[in-house]
């Protein structure tokens, strides 16, 4: 089963969850919406861990990790952006699991 994703229209802004193959998970998705191809991942204000709870509404395998990547998303944020680099591999470490 593919992995699922959250997209937001670069037409209409609808935001909408829609799975991908991992390797096309930047692609654009078809929007349910406005039927256009023109939506992009969304990374906004929605941190990484509700995804997680509002897809399936089980705290799922990954759960933890991706929580600990949001935490040090905002530690991130409080840092100057040349001292962001280690706390953003970790993230990116994270994310991958
Ligand atoms: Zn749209």
């Amino acid at each position: 089963m593919c992995p699922s994703y959250d997209y937001e229209c670069l037409n209409c802004y609808y935001k909408f969850i829609a799975s991908a193959p991992y390797e096309e998970r930047d692609d654009s998705q078809k929007c349910p919406e406005c039927e256009l191809s023109e939506s992009k991942r969304y990374y906004g204000k929605m941190p990484a861990f509700t995804r997680v709870t509002y897809v399936d509404g089980t705290k799922r395998k990954g759960f933890t990790e991706l929580k600990r990547a949001s935490e040090l998303e905002s530690e991130k944020s409080g840092l100057p952006p040349d001292e962001r680099g280690p706390i953003q591999k970790e993230i990116d470490s994270l994310k991958k699991l």
